[in-house]
Formats: structure tokens, C-alpha cells, sequence
């Protein structure tokens, strides 16, 4: 039984209230608060539970230290944006109370993100008996938890990690992102980057790609080399790693628009001047493209992440997959969301209560691949997220 503060009522925060309310017998209560309180209500509404909301600006570390304190959490769920991580951060410790995430820190003027900022915290954390869950989403988070499975179950030593991401969805808008745009964006256009025997490698953003045929009736489709954040922890966790790679399916229609965007300079974060007002033309997008919320009920297909292993079990080479399938239509049908924001949410809510319930617990700061993965895989299972270990022939396959 434990009290559950989430941060953050959008495509993700609607997802991971749905789901925790689904488990009252560790979530027995559940506030919600973000910057715009009808946001919260309105997820609220949805529900056959009561929750409370409240409304709150997660960068004013005060303001967070005061709702922390009315409320008295177990746990703060960030499902805000990366800006607000070291702000919340700060008043958990203010507080005494333990922090999970989806996203890693980002500073809002600079598009880069990496662990160092909140891996920094590791010993306050420690210092005040606390525990700090980072990227409890699918990717970063379950295709952490399926790495370390791999390497529990399958491996002696693994050389070489595809995370291979896959939204074969369509809904049907000329351009729309499946999360947050500002986000998204600023992600997909920085310079591409892996890791290679102890190097990070660069390249142009998006200028390397393959094809993947993925499983289950989705077919060959193009992937794209781009950096992403839980590179940056499983080389850590997993020295033996000697090539670490993430991969993303764009449509055609989706890079073309990206191309003309920025070709016109509305994907920089550089502020211009418009009509006497200082604007940052990448907010100025946001603000004209769909909320990806409202996607929802007009998203169909499946969404398909997994993770592409080669290593070294019992003296034999060996290649392994693992992977979930999710269905835009069957998460909208459950929590009124798309499968992004339904792959990221549930993955959240598994981390929360592998936390309360104390089979993940430590204090520090966290990455998921440093935990037992066997529990939350058993919970991926149960709460609509179930996974698969590839069975055909994976000889043929080269990236
Ligand atoms: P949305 O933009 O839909 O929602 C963000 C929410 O945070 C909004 O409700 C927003 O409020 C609120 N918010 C923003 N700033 C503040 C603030 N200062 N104080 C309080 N609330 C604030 O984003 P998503 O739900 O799509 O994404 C949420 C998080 O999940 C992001 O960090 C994203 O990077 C992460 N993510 C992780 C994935 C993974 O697999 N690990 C995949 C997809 C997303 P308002 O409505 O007023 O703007």
C-alpha cells in the first residue's frame, strides 16, 4: 500500500495514472499534478478510481518541495520533460523521498542529453538513504531490463547490442511525433552516435541506415542509426559490449517533412525575434503540429522494439532477439492513448512498484540494468506489454 505522486499529465502521464490505478493494492493512492490542472482532471475523469490532482510547476523547486510535502509520497513519478528532472531531483532530496523517470536530463537550451547530470546525484542520494530509478520507459527502460535478461538467460558474454525500434502505426496526419514534438525533435536531428570497441563514433544525423525485417507480419522496413540515451548506460554496466547501436523506422513522408523543417529553420532552438517577441521556432512548431494525445484515436498498426544480441554462451557464438509487439488500436481501446505513450507509461509504472514493493531497492542512483531483470519481465507479461524471444533462424541477419 503506498502513496504515488505522478508529474505530468500528458500522452505519458494519462498512461501511467491509467496503470496505476489498475493495481490498488500497491498504488493505493495516486496524486497527479502538472503545470495545467485540467489536464490532470481530465485524466482523472477517465478513471474508475478517485485520485487527487494538483497543479504545479516542476521547475520551481519550492513550489515541488510544498506539494511534496502536503501530498507525502512514497514515490515521485516524473512523466514530465527531461527539463524538469534535476528540479524534481532536487526536491525529493529536499524531502526525503524517492524519484523515478522516463528520460534523462536535457538542459532546455542546449539539444544534448547524457547521464553524467543526474548521475551526479549518486551520492546525495546515498547520503539521505534514498533511491533514484532512471528511464523506467521502454527505450530507455525495458530494452535495459532486456538486455540484463539476455545476460542472465542466454549469454556468457555479450559483444555486440541492436536496439531496434519499430512504429509501423499510421495516424494518418500529414506530420504529427508520437511523443512530446519538442522532444522528439530535437532527438531525431542531432548527429548520430555508437559505440565501438571503447569509441564513440559519430555520424551525420540519420545518414546511416539498413533494412529489418521485423517479426509477426510488420516486414522489411528501413532503420536509422541515431544516438540514444541507454547506449550510454548499458556500455557502462556492460563493459563486455564491444558495439552498442540504436536503430529507429522513420517513414519516407516523416523525413521529408523533418528535411523542409529544418531546411527553413524551424526545428533550431536558437531564439529569433518576432513582432517586438523573443520566440524559439522549434516551440513555435509544437504549438502548430497535433498534441500527440489527440493521436490516439486515430493511430493504427503495431509498434515493434527489441533488442538484436550476439555474444558468447557456453563457449558457442550466438545471436539472439527479443522484442514486444503493441497495437495502437488495443492501448487506445485501454487507456485512450497510443501505443507510444502505452509502451512508455506501463514500463513506468512496472519500475514504481518493482520499487514499492521492494524487489528492486537500493539507495543511489539507478539504471535499470543494474537490477534483478526477472521480476519486471514477469510484470511485463501481466500488464500489457508481453515480450517474445525470436524462435526462426537468425544466421542470415547482418546490420
Ligand atoms: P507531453 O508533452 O505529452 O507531456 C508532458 C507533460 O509535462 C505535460 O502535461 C506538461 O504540461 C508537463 N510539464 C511540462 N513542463 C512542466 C513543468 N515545468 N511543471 C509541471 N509539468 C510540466 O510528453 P509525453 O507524455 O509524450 O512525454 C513525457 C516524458 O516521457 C518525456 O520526458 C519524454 O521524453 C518521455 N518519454 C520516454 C520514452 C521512453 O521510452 N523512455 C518514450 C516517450 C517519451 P502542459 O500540459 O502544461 O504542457
Amino acid at each position: 500500500m503506498a502513496k504515488v505522486l505522478i508529474i505530468g499529465a500528458g500522452g505519458v502521464g494519462s498512461v501511467v495514472t491509467h496503470k496505476c490505478a489498475q493495481v490498488p493494492e500497491v498504488f493505493s493512492e495516486i496524486c497527479l499534478a502538472s503545470r495545467t490542472k485540467s489536464k490532470c482532471d481530465a485524466i482523472a475523469a477517465q478513471l474508475k478510481r478517485k485520485i487527487s490532482t494538483a497543479q504545479v510547476d516542476a521547475d520551481n523547486v519550492p513550489e515541488m518541495v510544498a506539494l511534496i510535502k502536503q501530498v507525502k509520497p512514497d514515490l515521485v513519478l516524473n512523466v514530465a520533460l527531461p527539463y524538469q528532472d534535476l528540479h524534481i531531483m532536487d526536491a525529493c532530496l529536499a524531502t526525503g523521498v524517492d524519484y523515478l523517470d522516463t528520460a534523462n536530463y536535457e538542459p532546455p537550451d542546449e539539444a544534448k542529453f547524457c547521464y553524467k547530470w543526474q548521475w551526479d546525484y549518486q551520492q546525495r542520494f546515498q547520503e539521505k538513504g534514498l533511491m533514484a530509478l532512471l528511464g523506467s520507459g521502454f527505450d530507455p527502460g525495458v530494452t535495459n531490463v532486456f538486455t540484463a535478461w539476455a545476460k542472465k538467460k542466454h549469454f556468457d558474454e555479450i559483444h555486440t547490442l541492436d536496439i531496434i525500434d519499430c512504429n509501423a502505426g499510421d495516424h494518418g496526419q500529414p506530420f504529427a511525433t508520437n511523443f512530446n514534438p519538442e522532444i522528439n525533435i530535437r532527438e531525431v536531428t542531432q548527429r548520430g552516435k555508437y559505440y565501438e570497441n571503447g569509441q564513440w563514433l559519430e555520424t551525420e544525423p540519420l545518414s546511416r541506415f539498413e533494412t529489418f525485417d521485423f517479426p509477426e507480419g510488420i516486414g522489411p522496413k528501413k532503420i536509422y542509426l541515431m544516438y540514444h540515451e541507454e547506449l550510454e548506460s548499458l556500455v557502462h554496466h556492460f563493459p563486455e559490449i564491444r558495439r552498442g547501436r540504436f536503430w529507429m523506422t522513420f517513414s519516407d513522408n516523416y523525413l521529408n517533412h523533418l528535411k523542409v523543417l529544418e531546411g527553413i529553420g524551424m526545428t533550431s532552438i536558437e531564439p529569433v525575434n518576432y513582432q517586438g517577441q523573443e520566440i524559439i521556432p522549434l516551440q513555435f512548431l509544437k504549438a502548430v503540429l497535433p498534441d500527440p494525445g489527440s493521436l490516439g484515436p486515430l493511430t493504427k498498426g503495431r509498434t515493434c522494439i527489441g533488442c538484436l544480441i550476439s555474444g558468447i554462451k557456453d563457449g558457442k557464438k550466438k545471436v539472439y532477439y527479443i522484442y514486444n509487439i503493441c497495437d495502437h488500436e488495443a492501448c487506445y481501446r485501454e487507456v485512450k492513448s497510443q501505443a507510444i505513450s502505452y509502451t512508455t507509461g506501463v514500463p513506468a509504472m512496472i519500475g514504481a512498484l518493482m520499487m514499492l514493493t521492494g524487489k528492486w531497492r537500493g539507495t543511489g542512483v539507478f539504471n535499470m540494468e543494474q537490477f534483478d531483470p526477472e521480476p519486471f519481465m514477469e510484470k511485463l507479461n501481466l500488464h500489457g506489454l508481453p515480450w517474445v524471444e525470436y524462435a526462426g533462424d537468425l544466421s542470415g541477419i547482418k546490420l
